[in-house]
């Protein structure tokens, strides 16, 4: 008998958090997913013989690194950079990278697992990964910011190439920092390829990959809605955070015929009652995009808003939630209040901003939920679509990517489907997209043997 029959579920995390210790993200994402596929595998003898989920929670590699830059009055300053290549199975590692004081390598960890089914469920061939430093982008200027960027890569460009490590952007890299950093690998390696994604358009970049990942999160939302026989139309919404997720998921939002009514960034957020117009979220776009303002400006500007400092939007009564902002930014509380105020769906912008508390206490009020890893899945799938332009060298057309973004959302619900029934007739799909994602990756491992 194999030793893995042993391992019961409780005895597999024993032995993650023995080998990642203090790394609490990173144990958080892989009970969230260990869960689901254990129940799964119960009686698929052939995964646990592999230890595929156990290969799957160690990453291929982590890749920490010093990045030296001078600050404007000429200090010498030290960050950690990282690139996290969790898993290469089923194409390139590809992720994006995050700049952020926050960041650590549990996070990175826990975001690269994350990756790694969040691109397959994509149905395009990427594999997962993601890195990122703790250098804080925050009031720093554009010298700086290039300056630092520059370094990054220095020594990422030695661990990444288009068919090995794609990395984009994610919380705090933007396209400014990934022109910086396109620039600075070009310059080493002599080589213009699609080594990122997220590029400028003038430059290899894609259109619509700056919309997809808040637009494909309320498709995802529409799809759910849609399988539960209701639609968006009139619906109140509230979206947290205020970066690229955010304000393009309230516009998409906005154009179905929600009513969006909240935003936040790290200092707090702001409710309009009356909700966003295209105008209004225009004007977020300039304040928050080139001029990098606060989200509490928004309520001087517009009458009948208000800023509340220090709280999330989450007790503002709304039949949607969107969370965008960031990791554990909804807890069991918030998901209390949210369903008791009549919340009908939550789909996840940010990556795994409910804690596991509140994913529970939603799936028993049986409010429908979207996971990070199928609803702001959109991102990284036009960054797929990214990659195969720059590869073949052609541009595609606005239209055709919005479309296929469109049918790549619809593409992801109908695979959770395929795996989400939970009991009593509620749809899981938290646990329909752990399925759905890991058994790509997992028969793709079979094939290659024990590597
Ligand atoms: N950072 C984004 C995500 O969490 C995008 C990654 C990418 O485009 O590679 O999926």
């Amino acid at each position: 008998m194999a030793i893995s029959d042993h391992v019961d579920l409780d005895q597999f995390m024993d032995g993650v958090k023995r080998r990642n210790p203090g790394e609490t993200e990173f144990q958080q994402a892989v009970y969230e997913v260990a869960v689901d596929i254990f129940d799964y595998i119960a009686d698929k003898e052939i995964y646990h013989e592999a230890q595929i989920l156990r290969r799957i929670a160690e990453p291929d590699r982590v890749v920490s690194f010093r990045v030296c830059w001078e600050d404007d009055n000429h200090n010498v300053r030290v960050q950690r950079g990282y690139r996290v290549q969790n898993n290469n199975a089923i194409g390139p590692y590809k992720g994006g990278l995050r700049f952020h004081k926050s960041v650590n390598q549990s996070i990175l960890k826990f975001l690269a697992f994350e990756q790694t089914f969040k691109n397959s469920l994509t149905g395009l061939p990427m594999g997962g990964a993601k890195g990122g430093s703790d250098f804080n982008p925050k009031g720093k200027s554009d010298s700086e910011i290039m300056r630092f960027c520059q370094s990054f890569m220095t020594e990422l460009y030695r661990h990444v190439g288009e068919d090995t490590d794609v990395p984009a952007g994610d919380i705090g890299v933007g396209a400014r920092e990934i022109g910086y950093m396109f620039g600075q690998y070009k310059r080493i390696t002599n080589r213009y390829v699609g080594v990122l994604t997220g590029k400028g358009i003038e430059w290899g970049g894609s259109l619509v990959r700056k919309e997809a990942t808040g637009y494909g999160v309320v498709y995802f939302l529409e799809d759910m809605l849609r399988h539960a026989g209701e639609g968006l139309e009139g619906k109140v919404m509230t979206v947290s955070g205020s970066g690229n997720v955010a304000v393009h998921a309230a516009e998409k939002a906005l154009q179905l015929g929600a009513r969006v009514v909240t935003l936040s960034d790290s200092e707090g957020f702001i409710h309009d009652p009356d909700g966003f117009t295209r105008e209004k979220l225009e004007w977020v776009k300039r304040h928050k995009g080139h001029r990098r303002g606060r989200i509490s400006a928004y309520a001087e500007e517009f009458k009948g808003a208000s800023f509340h400092e220090g709280e999330r939007p989450w007790r503002v009564p709304c039949d949607l939630a969107c969370p965008c902002a960031t990791q554990n930014e909804v807890h069991a509380d918030d998901a209390r209040l949210l369903a008791k105020n009549g919340l009908k769906a939550m789909a996840e912008g940010a990556n795994m901003p409910a804690t596991n508390d509140a994913v529970k206490v939603l799936r028993e009020a049986g409010v429908l939920f979207g996971p990070a890893k199928a609803a702001n899945a959109g991102g990284v799938a036009v960054s797929g679509l990214e990659m195969a332009q720059n590869s073949t060298r052609i541009a595609m057309r606005e239209d055709e990517l919005q479309s296929l973004l469109r049918d790549i959302m619809q593409g992801i619900h109908g695979r959770c489907l395929e795996h989400a029934q939970g009991p009593d007739g509620y749809v899981d799909y938290a646990k329909g997209a752990n399925i759905a994602g890991f058994k790509k990756v997992a028969d793709a491992m079979l094939a290659f043997g024990i590597v």
